[in-house]
């Protein structure tokens, strides 16, 4: 693998950004595709649902849509497939209906080594949010088993804290808010195009991780600072970007 400049992309984020400082103190990190392996589940139970409405579509494209809101998602494909907006009823029914089937698969495992990087965070003294579009309950309450004392439940943004929903940048601007920093001492951690985008229009620094089939362009497109390939990967780089070596 060639070699990454992590000291080459925090001088160009200062310089895009215009600012003279870059000190992390803060984390503000997405769930699926980033902390936990559901994505192949997630696009799976869309596909179904979506595919016994009558729209047409392919299991990779939501891949792409990957943290927008439900309600977002299922607007838009509705849009598409029948030139019209989706109803309040349908975004409920509909996103009930993906989440039942998303249920029936198998357990989701943590995407490897995302434990080892987030207790580097927590024995740094890093405050970490998590931010992320999801609103599945199943999802959100085992984030304290799989990573203890992570996640303070005060510190989650999740698509019932947001109206606009990533790639807006209102839920990383929310989470520093909630962590009461900076956005110059904020690092976002991704795995998708869109949430990419929110975190780099909110002003952080962002890392996009390639754990699923989205190449390293569509994040570099999308504003990433860092594209690294595995989260074990940015669990050894942690002390390095923390220290803006
Ligand atoms: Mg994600």
């Amino acid at each position: 693998m060639e070699d990454i400049d992590i000291h080459g992309a925090i001088e160009r984020y200062k310089n895009r950004h215009g600012y003279t400082t870059f000190n992390p103190r803060a984390a503000l990190i997405d769930m699926d595709g980033t902390l936990l392996d559901s994505m192949k589940w997630h696009t799976k139970a869309w596909h179904r649902m979506m595919t016994e409405l009558g729209v047409e579509c392919t299991r990779d494209e939501f891949y792409l849509y990957e943290g927008m809101t439900g309600a977002a998602t299922i607007d838009s494909l509705i849009r598409r497939a029948f030139h019209r907006p989706a109803t309040e009823q349908e975004k409920i029914e509909l996103y009930a209906r993906k989440t039942g089937y998303f249920n029936e698969y198998p357990r989701v495992e943590i995407v490897p080594d995302a434990d080892r990087m987030v207790k580097y965070l927590i024995d740094h003294g890093i405050t970490r949010v998590l931010v992320t579009g999801s609103g599945q309950p199943s999802n959100l309450a085992r984030l304290d088993g799989d990573f203890p004392g992570g996640f303070p439940h005060d510190l989650r943004i999740t698509s019932h804290s947001v109206r606009f929903g990533k790639p807006h940048p209102e839920p990383y601007i929310k989470a520093m808010e909630l962590a009461k920093a900076n956005p110059w001492e904020c690092i976002t951690i991704e795995n998708a195009p869109l949430g990419v985008e929110s975190g780099a229009k909110a002003g952080a620094f962002t890392i996009a991780v390639t754990t699923g089939p989205i190449p390293d362009s569509d994040m570099r497109k999308a504003g990433a600072d860092l594209v690294l390939p595995s989260m074990g990967e940015l669990a050894d780089l942690l002390p390095c970007i923390l220290k803006g070596c």
